[in-house]
């Protein structure tokens, strides 16, 4: 273990969990040992210690700062994943309620959420995108929503399908609670339109272990009591999320990432200029070949983070990941359900690793036809 091995990172294009900033590497790297003033890692300390205090605090300042999240908002540190999440919301805002839930379904995820609320209650599904494979969003007014709905869901970001909503729907009177799990932290959000939104850390904000859920505070009266107690969205806040031992390690992250977007990127409108830079130096070259890479999603529809497309056959896109890796990019196999490649191009993918990307794209193209 002693003997040093030189670091040699790749372009990693992974899905999730995926890349994080460097520097928050870097930070955590010199912290793991021992935090400046306390002797010990952030892993090791107690939870309701004053230095873990401080950067929990520190994290949800900073978040609240970077999305500015407006008074009457809570954000909370949970586990289990964006799938807790598919759960909790039916349970704390669905059953008993005696109001269906408008499920817009736009992708894999979606739909996986709205099967997890049909256990729960009664789920209408205000648009299905499956008959089309998933490859766009609905218009305002394809939406079919209910009088009375106890919420309307969405995820802004399909991260299989690579489908993103460029605006939030119009979705009536309804809180409006959103799976925003594969886009959070890319770019600004109306924070202020949302009853709720959510995102596992592990694709946009930090490892996986920790979910982020920013809640409107009079949601939190619909709760249940007769709930179990972890699964109550009030327990959280009434305990800032020190209900029970609170992801740690992940929290610890998430605020160096926060502090990062802050610091070294100038915060989501930069962040999100950067993003759309970024995606449409790939789309450019989907659009320039032809017909040699079919994008998946519409073009109106497409997303910044997921560049999902398909090349004339699977022999080519086998080639074409041999070719990827040999220029250091890893991690490009789409996903099973959709096929060829998807290019995962969340904040901390640098710059250089899509144009590194692009290049082999057009050398790939040219070479093999187009
Ligand atoms: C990855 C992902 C999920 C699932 O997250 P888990 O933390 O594995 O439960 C849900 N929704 C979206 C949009 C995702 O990208």
């Amino acid at each position: 273990m002693s003997q040093q091995t030189p670091i040699e990172r790749v372009y990693n294009f992974s899905a999730g969990p995926a890349v994080l900033p460097f520097p928050v590497l870097e930070q955590a790297q010199r912290d793991l040992l021992a935090l400046p003033g306390c002797g010990a890692s952030v892993m090791e300390i107690s939870h309701r210690s004053k230095p873990f205090v401080a950067i929990l605090e520190d994290a949800k300042q900073r978040l609240s700062a970077l999305l500015n999240i407006p008074k009457g908002y809570q954000i909370l540190f949970l586990q289990g994943g964006a799938r807790l999440q598919f759960a909790m919301i039916p349970m704390n805002f669905l059953q008993g309620s005696g109001k269906p839930a408008d499920m817009i379904v736009t992708g894999s995820w979606s739909e996986k959420a709205a099967d997890e609320a049909k256990k729960l209650g009664t789920t209408h599904i205000a648009w299905d995108g499956k008959p089309s494979n998933y490859n766009h969003l609905p218009a305002n007014t394809e939406l079919q929503l209910s009088d009375d709905a106890a919420y309307t869901y969405l995820a802004s970001n399909e991260t299989i399908q690579g489908v993103q909503f460029q605006t939030e729907p119009a979705a009536g009177d309804a809180p409006l609670v959103c799976d925003a799990s594969s886009d959070f932290l890319s770019r600004p959000i109306p924070i202020h339109k949302y009853g709720l939104v959510y995102a596992c850390a592990q694709k946009n904000a930090g490892p996986a272990g920790v979910t982020i859920v920013v809640i409107r505070e009079d949601l939190l009266e619909r709760s249940p009591d007769s709930l179990p107690s972890y699964l109550n969205y009030r327990t959280h806040a009434k305990h800032n999320s020190m209900f029970n031992t609170p992801p740690t390690f992940g929290v610890y992250i998430v605020g160096l990432v926060a502090r990062w977007l802050q610091e070294e990127i100038g915060g989501l409108d930069a962040m999100d200029a950067l993003n759309r830079t970024k995606a449409a130096m790939l789309y450019e070259v989907i659009d320039g070949t032809q017909g040699f890479y079919r994008g998946h999603a519409r073009p109106d529809c497409r997303s910044q983070m997921n560049v999902t497309f398909r090349l004339p056959t699977p022999q080519l896109e086998q080639a074409f990941l041999a070719e990827a890796e040999k220029a250091g990019l890893f991690n490009l196999k789409g996903h099973r359900s959709v096929g060829g490649i998807r290019a995962s191009i969340y904040n901390a993918m640098p710059l250089e690793g899509v144009e590194t990307l692009r290049d082999v794209m057009r050398q790939f193209a040219s070479q093999n036809g187009s």
